[in-house]
């Protein structure tokens, strides 16, 4: 015990950092989509805040029930939050107890040792296979009887590589039912390789099975912050309970409806971002030759110690990506100038 008023641990939790935004930049920092909002979201949005003087619908209602319509659930299974990084919180909140674990790959998302510390949950974590992937065996073979949860990342951010469905049967297949296996899908939508399994049709009604899905990234709404995931009925109400009152504001629950009206273009931008997504890796392939797979709107460009510095050339020529010091840089696949302005970077980088 110390007198200071603030919890020791937090001072050990890396902070998030946020891709840089400065203005003129060209941003491959954050994972956006380039294209701007959906048709019919700044409509709705405008005509939502007509109402922000009253607090919004805390139950979501329309906007999940859309949803459990749209993945054949009940909507109760659904839960809501500022973005699926907060709801990610929320479910490690409400699975926490002391002593115990979350088990996830590293390098994985950033938020996952915030989360989990900030819940009082301690982090295993298991290092990525020499191709950037999960290594799968590693992870089953790190739960214990104190693990709570696995957390699976599919596609990773930030290397790319999503789980094949064989590797899901085999986590499902190794942990008992009282440890969540939760899948964070927030690139779902990017996936191209048919094989892959979706997390919903696949697992959704495994009763250990968590799914978090967002509309920060293919729909577009990264500045609204809704996200949302898939559960067991009391798991979801659980989640629910932590969540922050009236946590998706009244202009955000409507964009999302607009976004989903706005599917066909929302799958018409995808493609278009996988397909340069296909040239941006054949590209950074001729500089850096092991560049890894990936089925997200990003790539991972393995430079090890040199990673800040190949950041720094790209800010010098105004681009924004994000390094992660000592081990890579992850690259969003931007617009076709946006990609050619990063592979020319690449190319002139000694
Ligand atoms: N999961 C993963 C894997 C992510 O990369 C991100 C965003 N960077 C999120 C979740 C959170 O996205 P949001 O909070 O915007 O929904």
């Amino acid at each position: 015990m110390t007198n200071e008023p603030i919890r020791e641990d937090l001072a050990a939790i890396p902070r998030y950092v946020p891709g840089k935004a400065l203005p003129q930049a060209l941003k491959l920092s954050s994972n956006e989509v380039p294209y701007g909002p959906l048709p019919g979201v700044p409509e709705a949005i405008a005509d939502a805040a007509a109402n922000v003087h009253r607090y919004p619908d805390m139950g979501v209602v329309r906007l999940r029930e859309e949803l459990a319509a749209r993945l054949g659930v009940d909507a109760d299974r659904i839960a809501t939050g500022t973005g699926s990084v907060a709801l990610i919180g929320h479910l490690l909140q409400a699975i926490a107890v002391p002593g115990g674990e979350v088990v996830y790959s590293w390098r994985s998302f950033e938020a996952y040792p915030i989360a989990a510390t900030v819940a009082g949950l301690r982090s295993v974590q298991v290092p990525n296979t020499a191709d950037h992937r999960h290594d799968v065996d590693a992870m089953i073979a790190a739960v214990g009887p104190d693990t709570r949860a696995v957390i699976v990342c599919s596609p990773n951010n930030p290397t790319g590589p999503a789980v094949t469905a064989e590797e899901l049967d085999r986590v499902f297949g190794a942990v008992p039912e009282s440890v969540l296996v939760v899948i964070d899908e927030a690139y779902r939508e990017f996936v191209t390789d048919p094989s892959l399994p979706d997390g919903v049709e696949r697992y959704g009604d495994r009763p250990n099975a968590v799914v978090f899905r967002t509309f920060s990234k293919a729909w577009g709404l990264a500045g609204l912050r809704v996200g949302y995931m898939l559960a067991r009925a009391d798991v979801a109400d659980a989640v629910r309970r932590c969540v922050i009152p009236f946590a998706v504001n009244g202009p955000a629950q409507a964009a999302a409806l607009a976004a989903l009206a706005a599917e066909d273009e929302m799958r018409r931008r995808v493609a278009l971002v996988t397909s340069e997504r296909k040239r941006v890796v054949m590209g950074a392939r001729e500089i850096v030759p092991d560049v890894p797979e990936t089925q997200a709107n990003f790539c991972w460009l393995p430079l090890g110690e040199r990673a800040v510095e190949f950041a720094a050339h790209c800010e010098a020529r105004g681009i924004l990506v994000r390094p992660f010091a000592g081990d890579g840089v992850r690259v969003t696949v931007g617009l076709p100038e946006e990609n050619d302005a990063l592979l020319e970077a690449l190319r002139d980088w000694r």
